[in-house]
């Protein structure tokens, strides 16, 4: 008993002096200086359709950036392309693969991953185990999924760069050399989903930002992000606490090395860095995360025996919402779905599928049960019941995008 006593100090003394070490790098940190924009790049306003707009830089790799170190992917320029104020209709565009979601959410909270950045292994594996105490998100090391963040390589600016939200395959989250524990945190944040706390479109009741003492190249950082104007994107009062916030006093970003805050609260006083998930961070990614699952009902409008080799018939189908064990509920929040409807013909004695309409939608919060549409089966046999040309179907699928 003793010994084991004598074990147990002893480990908290070592916990102790790990925690002490650590404070002390953790003061180090500072990634608003980190996020540095070199000022070799371009930068675009876009001003979208739907009243938003973002300010993305573009670096001399050709990346598109927004908010200093989240890296935009194809599908989401596209979106903003697409989107934009003077954008030419892409109603007849066919090679349409894009989701049209700004920002993709990980299948279920699991988030893949792997490591391929020793230098970073320790922080980052602190960084993961601080995200799942304390948060629903799941991280499992990839063995051969698709989506996937890889912890790998160094930005081309700033302490750390990554993804928002699930880009679709490998995404890589960039950290500089020893970038430290919240560093790793925040850009998790980022691959996540979550913007800097600063860019609320609503920030403006609690903070004000003060452009005379930020430079140019700063300038887009502290730019308000309203994309698409969704509920979801700003969850709660403003947090001071975030870990994605930038500090008060940014002296990179200010003009003449000026000392006055690029921020403050409304009351003028200031703040500095925030090194753990606060509880805003973990509300948010809960409300994001929570884990809304589709059901699926039908009814049968129509059956018709048209012989005994051919039939036809009509579904309406509707969905409806649960949790875990079939627990039916009304929608707590909005959710979006993509509703795509596919026509099946039986031709030469191949099938032919062809997507009739994709069309993506916000079902609002307290939706019970949302009718999507009538599927339609018309199927001929020969006498050995194999399918003959001229049958088809037109079916529905509906994906959860967030
Ligand atoms: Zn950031």
């Amino acid at each position: 008993m003793t010994k084991k006593i004598k074990i147990n100090a002893a480990l908290l003394v070592l916990c102790c002096i790990m925690f002490t070490v650590g404070c002390k790098k953790e003061n180090k940190i500072d990634f608003t200086k980190q996020e540095e924009i070199q000022s070799k790049g371009s930068y675009i306003l876009y001003k979208l359709k739907d009243g938003g707009q973002v300010s993305v830089y573009i670096n001399e790799k050709g990346e598109y950036i927004v908010g200093g170190d989240v890296v935009l992917s194809k599908d989401q320029i596209n979106y903003l392309e697409t989107n934009k104020i003077g954008a030419k209709s892409n109603g007849n565009q066919t090679q349409s693969t894009f989701t049209g979601e700004f920002v993709k959410l990980w299948y279920e909270g699991v988030v893949y991953y792997t490591i391929n950045d020793p230098n970073n292994s320790s922080s980052i594996i602190a960084a993961i185990n601080h995200w799942e105490s304390n948060t629903p998100i799941r991280f499992v090391q990839r063995t051969y999924q698709y989506n996937y963040v890889n912890f790998s390589g160094v930005p081309s600016q700033g302490g750390g760069s990554s993804y928002l939200g699930m880009k679709g395959g490998m995404q890589e989250i960039k950290l500089i050399p020893n970038a430290g524990f919240t560093v790793a945190v925040h850009e998790i944040g980022h691959a996540l989903g979550l913007m800097h706390e600063q860019t609320r479109t609503d920030r403006d009741q609690y903070i004000n930002v003060n452009y005379s003492n930020i430079n140019n190249d700063w300038k887009f950082q502290y730019d308000t992000y309203s994309v698409q104007g969704r509920e979801g994107e700003h969850y709660g009062p403003f947090d001071f606490q975030s870990v994605m916030l930038y500090r008060s006093i940014n002296s990179e970003a200010s003009i003449n090395g000026s000392s006055v805050p690029q921020m403050t609260r409304l009351d003028g006083s200031t703040w500095g860095d925030n090194y753990y998930l606060s509880q805003g961070d973990i509300d948010g990614i809960n409300y994001i995360y929570t884990p809304i699952k589709i059901g699926w009902v039908s009814n049968y409008s129509e059956i018709t025996d048209v012989s005994e080799y051919a039939n036809k018939c009509k579904k309406d189908i509707w969905i409806n919402f649960y949790e875990g064990n079939f627990n039916w509920i009304t929608l707590p929040k909005p959710i979006t779905v993509k509703i795509v409807c596919t026509r099946k013909d039986y031709s030469n004695h191949n099938y032919v599928y062809q997507i009739i309409s994709q069309n993506i939608i916000t079902l609002p919060a307290g939706t019970q049960q949302y009718q999507i549409g009538t599927e339609t089966y018309e199927e001929q046999y020969d006498q050995n019941m194999n399918e003959m040309d001229g049958s088809y179907s037109i079916t529905y699928n509906v994906i959860r995008m967030r």
